[in-house]
C-alpha cells in the first residue's frame, strides 16, 4: 500500500533524518521552493516530484505509514536450494529489529552488534522448529519470515541450502556456489573440480549463460506492466495477448516455458511464418527421439515423405518406405520422398526468435535490428553466418532447450549473443546477427580464435557440421536414412 505523502508526513521524516529542506531538495533532485511550498502546504508538487521525494527516503530507510514516517532496516538475502534460488528483502522497523536479528541469528551467530551469517545451512527437524517458532512469534511483522520457511520446507531433513548475503552477481558465481551445494549434497560424486573451471573459467569471464527451465511452468516477463509485445514493441492497449505465447515450439516437446512478452499478432506471425521451417528441418529428429507435442496420434510426430510414412508410436519407430536397399549383410538404406517445405533463413529466424523471447530485457535495446529481421525479414539481403550442427551425448530431455550466452564487456571479434539449441542429442550453435554491439557480420565466427578459446567446451565435440541457413527459396528435405545392424 502506498500512502499518499502530507506536508506533515515531510517534515517529520526531515527531522527523522536531520535533513534540512536543502538536503531533501538535492536528495530528491527537485527545487527546494518544490519543498518549502509543499510543506507550508502552499502548493502540491507534481507526481514525478512527490514519487522522487518518497524514494529519497526510502533510500535513508524511511517509510511512510498510515501513522506518519518510520525508520526500517533492511536486510538482503539469496537462499539457494538445488533447485530453486529466491532473493528476499526482510525490511522492518526500527521497533523490530530485535525479531529480525534473532531471526537471522538462527542462520549464524550473534554477538553484540555483530551477525555473522553461516552461509552453508543443513537442514535438521531442530531447524524446522526453530522456524515454526519464529514464523508463530514473528510471522504477523515480518511476513517474509514464511516465505523463508516455505523454502527451506522444501529441503529434505539431512540437506543443505546455502544462505548468500545477495544474489550471486554472476553467472561464474552462481554456477561455483551451485556447484559447491552440489557437492556438499550429494559428496559421493564429487565433480571432477578443475575440468569443468578450464572448460568454462575464460568463457564465464567473458559471458553470462541463461538455460530457462522447461521442466516447470517458467514465463518471461511475467508481471511486466504495460505489457509489452518484444518483437512489434506495441502494448496491451495496442494489441491483444490473448493466446499462450511459447517460447519453444510445442511441437519440440516445450510445454512449460513461456513469454508473457509475445502479442497474439507476433505469435501468430512466428507459428505461420517461421516455427513450421524450423519443425520441418527437425522433421526425422523429432520422429527417432518420439518428441512428443499435441494433436493427433498423441501428439507424437506423424510424417509424410511424399508417398512414404514416417512416425513414432510412443513406443517405437515405424517406417513405411518404397526405396529401400540392402547395401550389405548388416546395412540397408532408405530414401526417403520429399518432406515438408521449409525457408532455410526462416529456420534461422525462428531459433533467433527463441533466443530473442528468452534473453533478459536489458540486451534489447541492441538488438532492434536483429528483432525486425526476426519479425519482419528485413536486412534479409545481409550475410549471415553458418548455424553449426553436432551430435553428442546429452540427457534425454522431453523438451528442445535453449542456452543463451551474452557477452558481458565489450569485445571486437566475439559475438555479443550466441544461441545453443538443443533437441534430444542434437545440438545447433548460431551466432544472432545485428546485434549494435557488434561491429562486424559475425561470418565465420565459429573458426575465429578467439572464439574457439573462449568455448572450448564446443571444441571438445568431435565433428561440427556447417548449415547455411541464408537462402530464402523455398525447399523440401529427401532424407536419406542408413540403418545398421548390431
Ligand atoms: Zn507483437
Amino acid at each position: 500500500m502506498v500512502i499518499e505523502l502530507t506536508p506533515e508526513d515531510v517534515r517529520a521524516a526531515r527531522a527523522l533524518v536531520q535533513w534540512s529542506q536543502d538536503d531533501l531538495a538535492k536528495a530528491a533532485g527537485v527545487g527546494v521552493s518544490t519543498i518549502a511550498d509543499f510543506e507550508k502546504a502552499a502548493r502540491k508538487p507534481i507526481a514525478n516530484n512527490l514519487d522522487a521525494i518518497r524514494r529519497a527516503f526510502e533510500n535513508v530507510h524511511i517509510v511512510f505509514t498510515p501513522t506518519g514516517p518510520a525508520i526500517y532496516g533492511a536486510v538482503m538475502l539469496y537462499l539457494m536450494t538445488e533447485d530453486d534460488g529466491a532473493a528476499m528483502v526482510i525490511r522492518y522497523r526500527q521497533e523490530q529489529a530485535a525479531a529480525v536479528q534473532e531471526i537471522i541469528g538462527t542462520f549464524g551467530t550473534i554477538d553484540g552488534e555483530q551477525i555473522q551469517l553461516t552461509m552453508d545451512q543443513l537442514v535438521t527437524s531442530e531447524m524446522r522448529v526453530a522456524l515454526d517458532d519464529l514464523v508463530a512469534r514473528y510471522g504477523a511483522a515480518v511476513p517474509q519470515l514464511n516465505r523463508l520457511k516455505q523454502k527451506i520446507g522444501k529441503v529434505p531433513d539431512g540437506k543443505h541450502f546455502l544462505l548468500l548475503p545477495g544474489e550471486p552477481a554472476s553467472t561464474k558465481d552462481r554456477l561455483a556456489q551451485e556447484t559447491y551445494l552440489h557437492a556438499l549434497n550429494h559428496p559421493e560424486a564429487a565433480p571432477a573440480k578443475g575440468a569443468s573451471d578450464d572448460l568454462f573459467g575464460v568463457l564465464l569471464d567473458l559471458y553470462d549463460m541463461k538455460n530457462p527451465r522447461t521442466d516447470r511452468k517458467t514465463v518471461i516477463g511475467a508481471g511486466k506492466e504495460p505489457r509489452t509485445c518484444r518483437f512489434c514493441h506495441r502494448t496491451a492497449s495496442e494489441t491483444s495477448f490473448k493466446k499462450v505465447a511459447h517460447v519453444i515450439p510445442t511441437a519440440l516437446g516445450n510445454d512449460h516455458l513461456k513469454s508473457a512478452e509475445e502479442c497474439d499478432e507476433c505469435n501468430e506471425y512466428f507459428g505461420q511464418e517461421t516455427e513450421p521451417s524450423l519443425i520441418g528441418m527437425l522433421d526425422v529428429q523429432r520422429v527417432f527421439l518420439g518428441t512428443q507435442g499435441r494433436g493427433e496420434n498423441n501428439g507424437r510426430p506423424k510424417l509424410k515423405f511424399g508417398g512414404d510414412t514416417l512416425l513414432h508410436d510412443g513406443q517405437k519407430v515405424v517406417l513405411q518406405a518404397h526405396a529401400v536397399s540392402k547395401t550389405d549383410d548388416d546395412t540397408f538404406e532408405v530414401s526417403l520422398g520429399r518432406g515438408a517445405r521449409l525457408v532455410p533463413m526462416s529456420v534461422y529466424r525462428a531459433l533467433v526468435k527463441i533466443v530473442v523471447s528468452a534473453l533478459d530485457e536489458e540486451h534489447l535495446p541492441d538488438l532492434t535490428k536483429t528483432i525486425e529481421w526476426v519479425r519482419y525479414a528485413l536486412h534479409a539481403d545481409q550475410p549471415l553466418p553458418k548455424v553449426v550442427m553436432a551430435t553428442i551425448y546429452l540427457p534425454p530431455n522431453p523438451s528442445a532447450q535453449i542456452t543463451v550466452y551474452t557477452r558481458r564487456k565489450p569485445h571486437l571479434r566475439l559475438p555479443h549473443v550466441i544461441g545453443e539449441f538443443r533437441l534430444g542429442c542434437y545440438v545447433f550453435v548460431f551466432a544472432v546477427p545485428f546485434s549494435a554491439q557488434d561491429q562486424w557480420n559475425l561470418v565465420g565466427f565459429f573458426d575465429d580464435a578467439d572464439f574457439k578459446d573462449t568455448f572450448r567446451h564446443y571444441m571438445a565435440v568431435a565433428q561440427w557440421t556447417e548449415w547455411d541457413l541464408g537462402g530464402k527459396k523455398p525447399m523440401a528435405l529427401s532424407p536419406r536414412l542408413r540403418f545398421v545392424k548390431r
